[in-house]
Protein backbone atom coordinates (compact mmCIF):
# COMPACT_ATOMS: atom_id res chain seq x y z
CA UNK A 1 0.00 0.00 0.00
CA UNK A 2 3.10 2.27 0.39
CA UNK A 3 3.00 2.84 -3.46
CA UNK A 4 -0.19 4.37 -3.11
CA UNK A 5 0.52 6.75 -0.23
CA UNK A 6 3.68 7.97 -2.00
CA UNK A 7 1.09 8.24 -4.96
CA UNK A 8 -1.77 10.11 -3.17
CA UNK A 9 1.36 12.36 -1.13
CA UNK A 10 2.65 13.68 -4.35
CA UNK A 11 -0.86 15.07 -5.13
CA UNK A 12 -1.49 16.81 -1.93
CA UNK A 13 -1.34 19.97 -3.39
CA UNK A 14 -3.94 18.72 -6.13
CA UNK A 15 -6.20 17.53 -3.96
CA UNK A 16 -6.13 20.75 -1.92
CA UNK A 17 -7.31 23.06 -5.12
CA UNK A 18 -9.86 20.53 -5.52
CA UNK A 19 -11.06 20.91 -2.28
CA UNK A 20 -11.10 24.91 -3.07
CA UNK A 21 -12.95 23.91 -6.03
CA UNK A 22 -16.02 22.39 -4.25
CA UNK A 23 -16.14 24.45 -1.70
CA UNK A 24 -15.99 28.08 -3.45
CA UNK A 25 -19.62 26.30 -4.97
CA UNK A 26 -21.97 26.60 -2.17
CA UNK A 27 -24.74 24.42 -2.46
CA UNK A 28 -27.01 24.55 0.35
CA UNK A 29 -29.69 21.79 0.86
CA UNK A 30 -32.77 22.71 -1.65
CA UNK A 31 -30.38 24.75 -3.67
CA UNK A 32 -31.16 22.41 -6.94
CA UNK A 33 -29.04 24.65 -9.20
CA UNK A 34 -25.58 24.88 -6.78
CA UNK A 35 -25.81 21.18 -6.18
CA UNK A 36 -26.24 20.62 -10.18
CA UNK A 37 -22.95 22.42 -10.27
CA UNK A 38 -20.97 20.24 -7.01
CA UNK A 39 -22.31 16.90 -9.55
CA UNK A 40 -21.01 18.48 -12.72
CA UNK A 41 -17.46 18.94 -11.61
CA UNK A 42 -17.59 15.33 -9.80
CA UNK A 43 -18.83 13.98 -13.00
CA UNK A 44 -15.99 15.23 -15.18
CA UNK A 45 -13.49 14.03 -13.07
CA UNK A 46 -15.00 10.63 -12.81
CA UNK A 47 -15.52 10.71 -16.41
CA UNK A 48 -12.14 10.98 -16.47
CA UNK A 49 -11.95 6.95 -14.40
CA UNK A 50 -14.51 5.77 -16.80
CA UNK A 51 -17.27 6.49 -15.11
CA UNK A 52 -21.10 5.86 -16.14
CA UNK A 53 -23.26 9.09 -14.82
CA UNK A 54 -26.72 8.59 -14.26
CA UNK A 55 -29.11 11.23 -12.87
CA UNK A 56 -31.85 10.79 -10.28
CA UNK A 57 -34.41 13.25 -10.43
CA UNK A 58 -35.28 15.39 -7.17
CA UNK A 59 -37.45 18.08 -6.11
CA UNK A 60 -34.26 19.13 -4.01
CA UNK A 61 -31.61 18.57 -6.73
CA UNK A 62 -30.80 15.48 -8.52
CA UNK A 63 -29.01 12.73 -7.07
CA UNK A 64 -26.06 11.60 -9.36
CA UNK A 65 -24.86 8.08 -9.45
CA UNK A 66 -21.72 7.35 -10.92
CA UNK A 67 -20.87 3.84 -11.55
CA UNK A 68 -17.22 2.63 -12.37
CA UNK A 69 -17.05 -0.77 -14.25
CA UNK A 70 -14.92 -3.88 -13.24
CA UNK A 71 -14.36 -7.88 -14.67
CA UNK A 72 -15.21 -8.47 -11.14
CA UNK A 73 -19.16 -8.31 -10.44
CA UNK A 74 -18.42 -7.59 -6.61
CA UNK A 75 -19.73 -4.09 -6.10
CA UNK A 76 -19.24 -1.54 -3.48
CA UNK A 77 -21.25 1.35 -2.80
CA UNK A 78 -19.63 4.44 -1.84
CA UNK A 79 -22.55 7.17 -0.01
CA UNK A 80 -21.69 11.18 -0.26
CA UNK A 81 -23.64 14.40 -0.07
CA UNK A 82 -23.38 17.39 -2.50
CA UNK A 83 -25.49 19.77 0.28
CA UNK A 84 -24.13 21.47 2.97
CA UNK A 85 -25.76 23.33 6.09
CA UNK A 86 -24.33 26.87 4.84
CA UNK A 87 -26.41 29.07 3.31
CA UNK A 88 -25.79 30.88 -0.10
CA UNK A 89 -23.39 34.10 0.68
CA UNK A 90 -21.80 32.15 3.55
CA UNK A 91 -18.15 32.21 1.50
CA UNK A 92 -18.31 36.02 1.12
CA UNK A 93 -18.01 36.26 5.38
CA UNK A 94 -15.85 32.68 5.39
CA UNK A 95 -14.08 32.28 2.15
CA UNK A 96 -11.84 29.12 1.35
CA UNK A 97 -7.89 29.84 3.59
CA UNK A 98 -5.62 27.64 4.16
CA UNK A 99 -3.97 28.33 7.73
CA UNK A 100 -1.07 25.87 8.29
CA UNK A 101 -2.02 22.31 8.09
CA UNK A 102 -5.46 23.61 8.19
CA UNK A 103 -8.02 24.03 4.87
CA UNK A 104 -10.76 26.30 5.79
CA UNK A 105 -14.53 26.86 4.39
CA UNK A 106 -17.87 25.90 4.51
CA UNK A 107 -18.48 22.72 3.40
CA UNK A 108 -15.22 21.45 4.36
CA UNK A 109 -14.90 18.96 6.42
CA UNK A 110 -18.74 17.73 5.89
CA UNK A 111 -18.59 16.68 3.62
CA UNK A 112 -16.35 18.34 0.29
CA UNK A 113 -13.18 17.00 1.78
CA UNK A 114 -14.35 13.45 2.02
CA UNK A 115 -15.43 13.44 -1.97
CA UNK A 116 -12.13 14.62 -2.89
CA UNK A 117 -10.34 12.00 -1.11
CA UNK A 118 -12.74 9.57 -2.62
CA UNK A 119 -12.00 10.41 -6.10
CA UNK A 120 -8.03 10.80 -5.42
CA UNK A 121 -8.67 6.93 -3.59
CA UNK A 122 -10.15 5.78 -7.13
CA UNK A 123 -7.66 7.55 -9.27
CA UNK A 124 -4.96 6.09 -7.46
CA UNK A 125 -6.87 2.54 -8.06
CA UNK A 126 -6.67 3.50 -12.04
CA UNK A 127 -3.29 3.53 -12.25
CA UNK A 128 -3.45 -0.27 -11.36
CA UNK A 129 -5.04 -0.78 -14.61
CA UNK A 130 -8.53 -2.09 -13.82
CA UNK A 131 -10.73 -1.57 -10.64
CA UNK A 132 -10.93 -4.12 -8.20
CA UNK A 133 -14.18 -4.56 -8.12
CA UNK A 134 -17.45 -2.39 -9.13
CA UNK A 135 -17.50 0.78 -7.31
CA UNK A 136 -21.30 2.64 -7.20
CA UNK A 137 -20.30 6.61 -6.09
CA UNK A 138 -24.08 8.28 -5.03
CA UNK A 139 -23.72 12.22 -4.78
CA UNK A 140 -27.17 12.71 -2.82
CA UNK A 141 -28.55 16.40 -2.70
CA UNK A 142 -30.03 16.08 0.44
CA UNK A 143 -28.73 14.61 3.23
CA UNK A 144 -28.11 17.30 5.77
CA UNK A 145 -32.04 17.97 5.16
CA UNK A 146 -32.93 13.99 6.43
CA UNK A 147 -32.35 12.51 3.13
CA UNK A 148 -36.28 12.47 2.43
CA UNK A 149 -36.08 11.94 -1.16
CA UNK A 150 -32.89 9.68 -1.43
CA UNK A 151 -32.86 7.21 1.21
CA UNK A 152 -35.07 4.85 -0.95
CA UNK A 153 -32.44 4.88 -3.36
CA UNK A 154 -29.43 4.27 -0.94
CA UNK A 155 -31.26 1.28 0.45
CA UNK A 156 -31.46 -0.26 -3.32
CA UNK A 157 -28.21 0.71 -3.95
CA UNK A 158 -27.18 -1.00 -0.66
CA UNK A 159 -28.81 -4.33 -1.95
CA UNK A 160 -25.93 -7.01 -3.25
CA UNK A 161 -23.28 -4.15 -2.12
CA UNK A 162 -19.91 -6.07 -1.16
CA UNK A 163 -19.82 -3.18 0.99
CA UNK A 164 -20.86 0.46 1.91
CA UNK A 165 -18.27 2.91 2.75
CA UNK A 166 -19.66 6.13 3.78
CA UNK A 167 -17.09 9.06 3.22
CA UNK A 168 -18.61 11.60 5.91
CA UNK A 169 -15.90 13.59 8.25
CA UNK A 170 -14.17 11.29 10.76
CA UNK A 171 -14.55 11.84 14.77
CA UNK A 172 -12.61 15.25 15.44
CA UNK A 173 -9.54 14.52 17.44
CA UNK A 174 -9.46 11.23 17.32
CA UNK A 175 -9.94 10.92 13.78
CA UNK A 176 -11.69 7.28 14.58
CA UNK A 177 -14.10 5.94 12.18
CA UNK A 178 -17.67 5.35 13.03
CA UNK A 179 -19.61 1.62 13.62
CA UNK A 180 -21.99 2.51 14.79
CA UNK A 181 -24.73 5.83 14.91
CA UNK A 182 -27.59 6.78 16.90
CA UNK A 183 -30.91 6.49 15.05
CA UNK A 184 -32.70 10.00 14.84
CA UNK A 185 -36.54 10.98 15.05
CA UNK A 186 -38.07 13.69 15.84
CA UNK A 187 -41.64 14.57 16.51
CA UNK A 188 -44.22 17.87 16.74
CA UNK A 189 -46.92 17.49 19.37
CA UNK A 190 -49.73 20.43 19.21
CA UNK A 191 -52.15 20.77 22.05
CA UNK A 192 -55.70 22.32 21.37
CA UNK A 193 -57.02 24.36 24.04
CA UNK A 194 -59.55 26.79 24.69
CA UNK A 195 -58.82 30.83 24.43
CA UNK A 196 -60.69 32.87 27.37
CA UNK A 197 -60.33 36.06 28.93
CA UNK A 198 -57.55 35.83 31.70
CA UNK A 199 -59.53 37.94 33.57
CA UNK A 200 -62.97 37.85 32.76
CA UNK A 201 -63.47 34.45 32.54
CA UNK A 202 -60.52 32.09 33.30
CA UNK A 203 -62.63 28.93 33.90
CA UNK A 204 -64.14 29.35 30.67
CA UNK A 205 -60.61 28.27 29.15
CA UNK A 206 -58.25 25.50 28.42
CA UNK A 207 -54.67 26.57 28.57
CA UNK A 208 -52.57 24.81 25.92
CA UNK A 209 -49.18 25.99 28.07
CA UNK A 210 -50.26 24.14 30.74
CA UNK A 211 -51.02 21.09 28.73
CA UNK A 212 -47.79 21.01 26.80
CA UNK A 213 -45.89 21.93 30.25
CA UNK A 214 -47.06 18.59 31.26
CA UNK A 215 -46.74 16.87 27.96
CA UNK A 216 -42.78 18.19 28.30
CA UNK A 217 -42.25 16.56 30.96
CA UNK A 218 -43.84 12.99 30.06
CA UNK A 219 -42.27 12.98 27.01
CA UNK A 220 -38.91 14.04 28.28
CA UNK A 221 -39.30 10.81 31.27
CA UNK A 222 -39.62 8.47 28.10
CA UNK A 223 -35.91 8.89 27.72
CA UNK A 224 -33.42 5.97 28.71
CA UNK A 225 -30.43 7.77 28.99
CA UNK A 226 -28.77 4.38 30.23
CA UNK A 227 -29.70 2.49 27.22
CA UNK A 228 -28.76 5.39 24.61
CA UNK A 229 -32.31 6.65 24.19
CA UNK A 230 -32.52 10.79 24.61
CA UNK A 231 -35.35 12.61 24.20
CA UNK A 232 -34.64 16.69 23.93
CA UNK A 233 -37.80 19.26 23.51
CA UNK A 234 -35.86 21.99 21.68
CA UNK A 235 -38.83 24.05 20.80
CA UNK A 236 -42.03 25.14 22.32
CA UNK A 237 -44.17 27.82 21.37
CA UNK A 238 -47.55 28.93 22.39
CA UNK A 239 -49.72 31.41 23.41
CA UNK A 240 -50.54 35.03 21.88
CA UNK A 241 -50.71 37.42 24.68
CA UNK A 242 -50.32 37.33 28.69
CA UNK A 243 -54.42 38.67 29.26
CA UNK A 244 -55.54 35.34 27.20
CA UNK A 245 -55.45 31.42 28.15
CA UNK A 246 -53.59 30.07 25.19
CA UNK A 247 -55.78 28.42 22.52
CA UNK A 248 -53.08 26.28 21.07
CA UNK A 249 -49.19 25.37 21.89
CA UNK A 250 -46.86 23.25 20.00
CA UNK A 251 -43.43 21.38 20.84
CA UNK A 252 -40.86 20.10 18.25
CA UNK A 253 -38.78 16.77 20.02
CA UNK A 254 -35.59 15.29 18.77
CA UNK A 255 -35.04 11.05 19.40
CA UNK A 256 -31.99 9.44 19.37
CA UNK A 257 -31.89 5.76 19.90
CA UNK A 258 -29.40 2.77 19.63
CA UNK A 259 -31.61 -0.09 18.95
CA UNK A 260 -34.92 -0.52 16.68
CA UNK A 261 -36.54 -1.58 19.88
CA UNK A 262 -36.13 1.10 21.82
CA UNK A 263 -37.48 2.74 18.74
CA UNK A 264 -40.52 0.80 18.53
CA UNK A 265 -41.17 1.45 22.22
CA UNK A 266 -40.44 5.82 21.84
CA UNK A 267 -42.95 5.94 19.10
CA UNK A 268 -45.30 3.57 20.32
CA UNK A 269 -45.81 5.95 23.76
CA UNK A 270 -45.98 9.03 21.11
CA UNK A 271 -48.57 8.09 19.17
CA UNK A 272 -50.43 7.38 22.35
CA UNK A 273 -50.17 10.51 24.07
CA UNK A 274 -53.53 12.00 25.58
CA UNK A 275 -54.24 14.75 27.53
CA UNK A 276 -54.00 15.33 31.07
CA UNK A 277 -56.94 17.81 30.99
CA UNK A 278 -59.34 15.78 29.17
CA UNK A 279 -60.84 19.01 27.48
CA UNK A 280 -57.51 19.74 25.63
CA UNK A 281 -56.95 17.74 22.62
CA UNK A 282 -52.84 16.26 21.84
CA UNK A 283 -52.20 15.45 18.17
CA UNK A 284 -48.84 13.96 17.40
CA UNK A 285 -47.01 14.39 14.09
CA UNK A 286 -43.33 12.79 13.30
CA UNK A 287 -41.60 9.37 13.78
CA UNK A 288 -37.96 7.91 13.28
CA UNK A 289 -36.67 9.34 10.26
CA UNK A 290 -33.28 7.60 10.36
CA UNK A 291 -32.92 3.82 12.28
CA UNK A 292 -30.09 3.14 14.58
CA UNK A 293 -26.93 2.33 12.73
CA UNK A 294 -25.78 -0.86 15.14
CA UNK A 295 -22.42 -2.52 14.89
CA UNK A 296 -23.24 -5.72 12.91
CA UNK A 297 -20.52 -8.50 12.58
CA UNK A 298 -20.49 -7.35 8.84
CA UNK A 299 -19.35 -3.53 10.09
CA UNK A 300 -16.76 -4.99 12.75
CA UNK A 301 -15.20 -7.03 9.72
CA UNK A 302 -14.86 -4.18 7.65
CA UNK A 303 -13.56 -2.32 10.43
CA UNK A 304 -11.14 -4.83 11.02
CA UNK A 305 -9.83 -4.48 7.72
CA UNK A 306 -9.39 -1.10 7.34
CA UNK A 307 -7.28 -0.90 10.42
CA UNK A 308 -5.09 -3.66 8.89
CA UNK A 309 -4.88 -1.34 6.11
CA UNK A 310 -4.01 2.01 8.91
CA UNK A 311 -1.43 -0.02 10.48
CA UNK A 312 0.31 -0.86 6.80
CA UNK A 313 -0.13 2.37 5.97
CA UNK A 314 2.25 3.20 9.52
CA UNK A 315 -1.03 4.65 11.48
CA UNK A 316 -3.01 3.57 14.31
CA UNK A 317 -7.22 3.74 13.42
CA UNK A 318 -9.88 3.98 16.52
CA UNK A 319 -13.55 3.35 16.32
CA UNK A 320 -16.17 4.97 17.87
CA UNK A 321 -19.96 5.54 17.72
CA UNK A 322 -21.94 8.92 17.20
CA UNK A 323 -24.86 10.09 18.15
CA UNK A 324 -26.13 12.14 14.98
CA UNK A 325 -27.22 9.98 11.98
CA UNK A 326 -25.76 9.72 8.53
CA UNK A 327 -26.97 7.69 5.32
CA UNK A 328 -25.00 4.96 6.63
CA UNK A 329 -28.15 4.63 9.28
CA UNK A 330 -30.25 3.32 6.16
CA UNK A 331 -27.72 0.52 4.98
CA UNK A 332 -26.20 -0.99 7.68
CA UNK A 333 -29.05 -3.60 8.26
CA UNK A 334 -28.55 -4.22 4.61
CA UNK A 335 -25.36 -4.81 4.18
CA UNK A 336 -21.93 -3.85 5.93
CA UNK A 337 -21.61 -0.55 6.53
CA UNK A 338 -18.34 1.94 7.71
CA UNK A 339 -19.02 5.39 8.44
CA UNK A 340 -16.06 8.29 8.79
CA UNK A 341 -14.74 7.45 6.00
CA UNK A 342 -13.84 11.02 5.16
CA UNK A 343 -11.92 14.25 6.34
CA UNK A 344 -10.52 14.21 9.53
CA UNK A 345 -10.50 17.96 10.91
CA UNK A 346 -13.37 19.61 13.03
CA UNK A 347 -15.85 22.13 13.48
CA UNK A 348 -18.84 20.26 11.04
CA UNK A 349 -21.91 22.72 10.91
CA UNK A 350 -19.68 25.63 12.58
CA UNK A 351 -17.72 28.54 11.92
CA UNK A 352 -14.41 26.78 12.51
CA UNK A 353 -15.12 24.37 10.14
CA UNK A 354 -11.81 22.65 8.49
CA UNK A 355 -9.82 19.80 6.95
CA UNK A 356 -6.47 18.51 8.32
CA UNK A 357 -4.25 18.80 4.94
CA UNK A 358 -1.35 16.55 5.22
CA UNK A 359 -4.40 14.07 6.51
CA UNK A 360 -6.11 13.67 3.16
CA UNK A 361 -3.59 11.43 1.37
CA UNK A 362 -3.50 9.47 4.07
CA UNK A 363 -7.50 8.84 4.23
CA UNK A 364 -7.45 8.40 0.30
CA UNK A 365 -5.17 5.70 0.96
CA UNK A 366 -6.85 4.11 3.56
CA UNK A 367 -10.08 4.33 1.71
CA UNK A 368 -8.40 2.86 -1.80
CA UNK A 369 -6.84 0.18 0.51
CA UNK A 370 -9.67 -1.34 1.82
CA UNK A 371 -11.61 -1.71 -1.55
CA UNK A 372 -8.11 -3.27 -2.68
CA UNK A 373 -8.51 -5.41 0.59
CA UNK A 374 -11.97 -6.44 -0.08
CA UNK A 375 -11.08 -7.19 -3.10
CA UNK A 376 -7.67 -8.77 -3.85
CA UNK A 377 -6.25 -9.91 -6.91
CA UNK A 378 -6.08 -13.82 -7.30
CA UNK A 379 -2.18 -13.47 -6.73
CA UNK A 380 -2.34 -11.33 -3.47
CA UNK A 381 -3.16 -12.68 -0.15
CA UNK A 382 -6.24 -11.61 1.65
CA UNK A 383 -4.33 -9.86 4.34
CA UNK A 384 -3.06 -6.15 3.12
CA UNK A 385 -0.62 -6.39 6.49
CA UNK A 386 0.90 -9.30 6.00
CA UNK A 387 1.92 -8.51 2.23
CA UNK A 388 3.22 -4.64 2.77
CA UNK A 389 4.49 -4.01 -0.74
ZN1 LIG B 1 -22.25 15.02 6.11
Amino acid sequence: MQDVLQLLQAQQDSMVQDLRTLVEIESPSRNAEQIRKVGDVVEGWLNLLGARSERIASSNGDHRLFRLPSPNPQRILILSHADTVWEMGTLSRLSFRIDGDRAYGPGSYDMKGGIVQAVWALKALQTRGMFPCQIDFLLTSDEEIGSRTSSGLIEELAQGAQAVLVIEPSNPGTYTLKTSRKGVGDFYVTVQGKAAHAGGQPEKGVNAILELSRQVLHVTALGTPSKGTTINVGVIHGGTASNVVPAEAWMHVDLRVTTLSEAQRVEEAMKSLHAFDERARVTVTGGLNRPPFERTEGTAHLYELAREVANSLGFVLGEDASGGGSDGNFTASIAPTLDGLGACGDGAHAEHEHVIVSEMPRRAALLAGLILALNPAPEETADPAASPE
